[in-house]
C-alpha cells in the first residue's frame, strides 16, 4: 500500500498529502502548522527565560533619555495645542524612566508611579498624543480600548488581555513588558451607569473597573499569552504590573455638567461673586477634578490609582486651521506628497482651507471631520490627475465647494 510509505509529521502524524508543507529533518519531519505552533511556544517561553537571565532587566541610561522639554517639543511637531496634557505626559514619561532607573536600596525612598488620566472631548487629540509619544519611547507601548472589556464570565475580553498586548509588543519578553506603558482609551465607557439598578449586573461597569484596579495598583497578574478569555487549561505568563505605567483617556461626555454643578455649590459663599467672575464657563473642562470623575461613575479606588489628571481643550476654528497645515504629517502635507509622487505640484488656496474648517465646524466633527472633508474634495483630482498632462493643480475655494456639493448630490441620490 502506497500510503504506508508516505512521510508523516513527527509531531501531529499527518501525512504529506494532508498538510501544506512538510519539512525534513535528520530523523523526522515537521509540518507547517506544527512548525508555526512550535515558534509560538518558543516565543512565549523565551520571555520567562530572558527574565531569569536578566534579573530585573537592563538599566536605562538617564543621560540618553529625552527630557520632559524634549518630549514636549517632539509632541509639538505633531499635535496642535493641548499644552497642559503635553506637559503632564512628558513629565509622566520622564518620571517613568526615572522610576525604572532608580536603585531603591540607596536611601529607602521609592518613587511611586503616577498613572495618568486625560479628559477631553472626542477628536481633540488624546489618541494622537498617545501614538505620537509612542514613537520616541524606549519601552514597550500599546493602546487598548476599554470598550472591549467585560466582567469575567461575560462575552468580551478579560482586562488581563491588556497585558497580552503589551507582551506581544515586547515579543513576549516579560522583563520588558513589566517596564512598559499602556494607553487605555475610552476609559469613560466603563463608568458605572447611574441608572443601572443594582439588582441587574453592570457588566461593562463596576466589575470591569474592579478588574482594572488590580492592574493599576500593581500586582502579579496571570496573563493568557494569546489573549481573549482566561481558560483553566491555559498556561499563564505571570506579569508584575508594579512598574507598568497606565495612561487613560476618555471623552467623559457631559462631565461639564458635573463640573458646573460642583463649581456652583462651591461659589455659594462669602466670596462667591469674586469666584464666579473668574470661571470661564465656555471651557469648564479645565476645572476638572477627581470628584467629577467620581460623579461620572468611576469608582474612587480607580481614581486614586490615576493621580495625575489632565484635560484637553475643545478645538476651536484657529486650532482646526492649524491642524490642516502645521503638524509634521498634516493633511495638506500628505496630499501634496501624494500628488508629488505623480510629478504634480499641488497647492491649496487659503480660502479653500478656510472652507474645509467651516465645513468641519458645520458638521460638528471637530478634527476628525477634516480628513473626510479633505478626502471628499480631493477624490476626483486623485482619480483624474495622474492620467493628465498638467503638472500643477491649485485647489480653490470654488473647486472645494463644487466637490462637496457633488458629494452631497450623490448621497441624496443613493
Ligand atoms: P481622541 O482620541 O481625542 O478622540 P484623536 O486623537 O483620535 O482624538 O483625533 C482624531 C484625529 O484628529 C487625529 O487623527 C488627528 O488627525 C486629528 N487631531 C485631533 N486633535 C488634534 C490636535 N490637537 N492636533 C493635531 N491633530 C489633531
Amino acid at each position: 500500500m502506497a500510503g504506508k510509505h508516505k512521510n508523516r509529521c513527527s509531531f501531529c502524524g499527518r501525512t504529506e498529502d494532508e498538510v501544506a508543507l512538510l519539512l525534513t529533518g535528520l530523523s523526522g519531519f515537521i509540518c507547517d502548522e506544527c512548525a508555526r505552533q512550535a515558534e509560538q511556544i518558543v516565543r512565549e517561553n523565551m520571555g520567562s527565560k530572558v527574565r531569569q537571565k536578566a534579573g530585573n532587566g537592563a538599566e536605562l541610561n538617564m543621560d540618553e533619555l529625552p527630557k520632559p522639554r524634549d518630549i514636549k517639543n517632539f509632541l509639538d511637531q505633531y499635535v496642535i495645542g493641548q499644552d497642559s496634557a503635553k506637559r503632564y505626559l512628558s513629565v509622566a514619561v520622564y518620571n517613568h524612566y526615572k522610576r525604572l532607573a532608580q536603585k531603591v536600596d540607596d536611601d529607602g525612598v521609592e518613587i511611586e508611579k503616577s498613572n495618568i488620566i486625560m479628559v477631553g472631548s472626542t477628536g481633540t487629540g488624546k489618541t494622537l498624543l498617545a501614538r505620537t509619544i509612542a514613537k520616541l519611547l524606549k519601552v514597550p507601548f500599546t493602546i487598548v480600548d476599554a470598550t472591549i472589556f467585560t466582567e469575567a464570565g461575560y462575552v468580551g475580553e478579560d482586562v488581563e488581555s491588556i497585558l497580552t498586548r503589551l507582551l506581544q509588543v515586547a515579543d513576549y519578553d516579560v522583563t520588558a513588558t513589566e517596564r512598559g506603558i499602556v494607553f487605555i482609551d475610552e476609559i469613560d465607557k466603563i463608568a458605572r451607569k447611574q441608572d443601572n439598578p443594582s439588582i441587574t449586573r453592570d457588566v461593562s461597569g463596576e466589575g470591569v473597573q474592579q478588574g482594572l484596579l488590580k492592574l493599576l495598583e500593581g500586582s502579579i497578574v496571570n496573563v493568557p499569552p494569546k489573549g481573549g478569555r482566561k481558560h483553566p487549561d491555559q498556561d499563564y505568563i505571570h506579569v508584575d504590573t508594579r512598574n507598568i505605567l497606565f495612561i487613560c483617556g476618555g471623552a467623559f461626555d457631559g462631565i461639564e455638567r458635573k463640573i458646573a454643578q460642583r463649581l456652583n455649590t462651591h461659589v455659594v459663599g462669602y466670596d462667591s461673586v469674586q469666584n464666579q467672575q473668574k470661571i470661564d464657563t465656555k471651557d469648564l473642562m479645565k476645572y476638572v477634578m477627581p470628584q467629577d470623575l467620581k460623579s461620572f461613575g468611576l469608582i474612587p479606588e480607580i481614581i486614586g490609582r490615576l493621580p495625575v489628571l489632565t484635560y484637553l481643550n475643545p478645538l476651536d476654528r484657529e486650532a482646526l486651521r492649524k491642524i490642516l497645515t502645521e503638524p509634521k504629517n498634516s493633511l495638506v502635507k500628505q496630499q501634496i506628497k501624494l500628488f508629488a509622487m505623480d510629478g504634480i505640484k499641488l497647492t491649496f488656496e487659503e480660502e479653500a482651507l478656510d472652507y474645509i474648517v467651516d465645513k468641519a465646524i458645520e458638521y460638528k466633527l471637530g478634527a476628525r471631520g477634516l480628513r473626510s472633508i479633505m478626502e471628499g474634495i480631493m477624490i476626483e483630482a486623485q482619480y483624474n490627475a495622474p492620467s493628465k498632462d498638467e503638472k500643477t493643480l491649485t485647489i480653490t475655494r470654488q473647486y472645494a465647494e463644487e466637490q462637496i456639493e457633488k458629494q452631497k448630490e450623490k448621497l441624496s441620490k443613493s
